[in-house]
């Protein structure tokens, strides 16, 4: 396949604490082509978050390799990979992981200033994607003056205001209501059509899975193609 953005290669990975050993993934492959939308299902539990985190280079693997932009994470220094995920990649957190102490277009501009941007260009940049994602007018609300659904969407624009390459999303629809959590995936789709963003999310929702180019379940530590 050409243009892969990012894989994960013989993947395997269990939690180690003291003698209890929790084997979640048992050898997993997965390909990421730019401008692919890749979803995975899977139970509670299967290790899709563990997973994700590992792709994400949040988190090393007991064994296997993640290559992102041809780069093998593992062979990275923690600033290098920190730079090269910063330049590359956005994530969603199930939740959504705002600054609470900061503004909407604060926390959307961060991931700029991180990069070395200047303060103008960041808070113009994140402007831009804030009203993309329908909260120019909620510049200045903090976390939790926002309702679930814009506080989402602020995830969602603070994931994609670095233009990167791949979003990684863990559940990003899981705490919304129906109608919300369709204009959240919408606006994901919308924006990878734009921008060319691969996708890769991690959903409970059968319904909003079916409409991505590529289904992937997860269980019993491997990952199997899902035809729903
Ligand atoms: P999912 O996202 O599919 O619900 P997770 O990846 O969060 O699953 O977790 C997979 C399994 O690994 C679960 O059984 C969970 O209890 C276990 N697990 C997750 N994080 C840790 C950890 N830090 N230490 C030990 N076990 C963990
Ligand atoms: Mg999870």
């Amino acid at each position: 396949m050409s243009n892969i953005v990012l894989s994960g290669v013989g993947i395997q990975h269990s939690y180690r604490d003291g003698k209890l050993v929790t084997p979640v993934l048992a050898a997993v492959d997965i390909h990421i082509g730019a401008g692919q939308r890749i979803g995975i299902i899977g139970a509670s539990g299967s290790g899709k978050s563990t997973l994700l985190h590992i792709l994400g280079g949040l988190d090393t693997p007991s064994q296997g390799e993640v290559m992102l932009q041809g780069q093998a994470l593992h062979t990275l220094s923690h600033a290098a990979r920190g730079r090269l995920r910063n330049q590359c990649l956005g994530f969603i957190y199930q939740f959504h992981h705002l600054l609470p102490e900061f503004t909407a277009l604060e926390n959307v501009a961060m991931p700029l200033l991180i990069r070395g941007e200047s303060r103008a260009k960041a808070q113009a940049q994140a402007f831009q994607i804030l009203e993309r994602v329908g909260l120019s007018h909620r510049l200045k609300h903090r976390p939790g003056e926002l309702s679930g659904g814009e506080r989402q969407r602020a995830a969602v624009a603070r994931a994609l205001v670095t233009q990167p390459l791949a979003l990684l999303a863990d559940e990003p629809t899981g705490n919304l209501d129906a109608q919300t959590a369709e204009a959240v995936f919408q606006l994901m789709l919308e924006l990878n059509q734009e921008l060319k963003t691969a996708l890769l999310i991690v959903t409970h929702d059968l319904k909003l899975a079916r409409r991505l180019d590529q289904v992937f379940e997860l269980s019993n530590g491997q990952l199997l193609p899902w035809s729903g």
